[in-house]
């Protein structure tokens, strides 16, 4: 099933007008307006308190409280800049792509009104997607606020979205991870308090303003990509706390043996997936991370082993190899699970792996090395038998695996 879907009225997936669907089209700004868009910005300090009463929640991945990042950014020194991040690194999420290629407006508000919370007096757009750049183009032209605004390309790459990763990137070096502190919203782009956020957050913070008497719904709701093995994939709004087998019926996977959540972030799970609710408190409760919001199904014949190989290899290759211990790590684990799906592993193979799934997050600058342990360590606690089956037997399931370019993993945009 591909497409794009609702399942919460008063959502942020309105289809393009007929016509403008090409890509650099995006929803002008008439439409944008007509949908109650760019109205003057209510007290900065109320819109404040309107984020943090309806508890929205960052979508870049960690889910950190917005109106804390915003309130950080506002009462540090210097005058802030304001950053819509559209580079999704996760190759099995295509949210925020589609929000810039479609309704490049309803970012721009909210980076109008991020700007207006914090006192910010310029604005970036991050991306790396050609389409989206231009419908973010054709919308500055036309917008109706005076915040200068420019738009600054960057590689796709798993950590180029990273918060350290866009201002380093935005200050003309490379887009790889600094070590924190300091985080940018202590020093960012040009040493000024930076907010980086992520546009499916921009975008919530618009809609809420537009829509006062929904705010709690439109907070609450996330975008989530699901795909599968066929590549294909549909992009669908729902609300906080959908059991995951609601989506997956919905996209046909129903059957599915288990599912690897957050792009890569999340982990895999198995028995007693499709109960899991989509919410980052009830998945963190469950060991697993809903991060970007992307969700994998594997078919029954594909194989976890094979499917959490391919997936440590390519953080293996994503990997911006500054941390020794992600060079490293990441190598180890990635190496290690591939000789144990090919049964050449030795006796101590699986306790290293367990030994370093658990040692090695936070260690590193970035979250590419905690995804990878958390593929690790999920493997090892949801397919135990699968994996000691890979020790005594070819698994006929993994024969052919793919290479380390990830692209089990990636989908278009719908
Ligand atoms: S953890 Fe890995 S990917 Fe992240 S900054 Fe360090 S070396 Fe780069």
């Amino acid at each position: 099933m591909t497409g794009v879907f609702s399942l919460v009225p008063d959502g942020l997936l309105v289809p393009p007008p007929a016509g403008s669907a090409s890509p650099g089209a995006g929803e002008d700004l008439s439409s944008y307006r007509a949908a109650g868009g760019y109205t003057p910005p209510a007290a900065p300090g109320l819109l404040l308190d309107r984020v943090e009463a309806a508890g929205l929640r960052g979508r870049g991945g960690a889910g950190f409280p917005a109106a804390v990042k915003l309130r950080a950014v506002r009462d540090a020194q210097g005058t802030p800049v304001v950053v819509a991040n559209g580079e999704e690194g996760e190759p099995g999420s295509v949210k925020d792509r589609w929000l810039l290629r479609h309704r490049p407006h309803l970012v721009l508000d909210g980076l109008r009104l991020a700007a207006a919370v914090t006192g910010a007096d310029r604005g970036h757009v991050y991306l790396s997607d050609a389409p989206a750049e231009q419908a973010v183009r054709r919308a500055l032209a036309e917008r109706p606020f005076d915040l200068p605004v420019d738009v600054v390309r960057t590689e796709h790459t798993y950590v180029a979205g990273e918060e350290t990763a866009v201002v380093r990137r935005i200050d003309g070096g490379p887009a790889l991870p600094t070590a924190k502190p300091p985080r940018p919203f202590e020093s960012g782009v040009g040493g000024a308090p930076t907010l980086v956020a992520n546009v499916e957050t921009l975008a919530r913070v618009a809609w809420m303003h537009a829509r006062p008497d929904a705010m709690a719904a439109v907070a609450g709701a996330h975008l989530v990509t699901l795909a599968g093995a066929d590549g294909a994939a549909a992009l669908v709004e729902v609300a906080a706390g959908t059991h995951l087998k609601v989506l997956a019926d919905l996209c046909g996977h129903g059957t599915a043996p288990a599912v690897l959540l957050g792009g890569l972030f999340g982990g895999l799970y198995g028995e007693g997936w499709r109960d899991l609710p989509l919410d980052h408190d009830g998945l963190r409760a469950a060991g697993a991370a809903l991060g970007c919001g992307a969700l994998h199904f594997l078919r029954p014949q594909d194989c976890p082993v094979a499917v959490a190989t391919e997936a440590a290899a390519y953080l293996a290759a994503q990997s911006a190899r500054q941390c020794g211990v992600c060079v490293s790590g990441t190598r180890a684990l990635a190496g290690t699970l591939e000789s144990v799906g090919c049964g050449e592993a030795g006796h101590d193979a699986l306790d290293k792996l367990d030994r370093w799934s658990r040692q090695l997050p936070g260690r590193g600058a970035c979250g590419l090395l905690d995804a990878a342990a958390r593929i690790v360590a999920t493997l090892l606690a949801h397919f135990p038998d699968r994996v000691d089956a890979h020790r005594h037997a070819d698994c006929p399931a993994c024969e052919g695996t793919a290479p380390a370019d990830g692209l089990r993993f990636t989908v278009p945009v719908p």
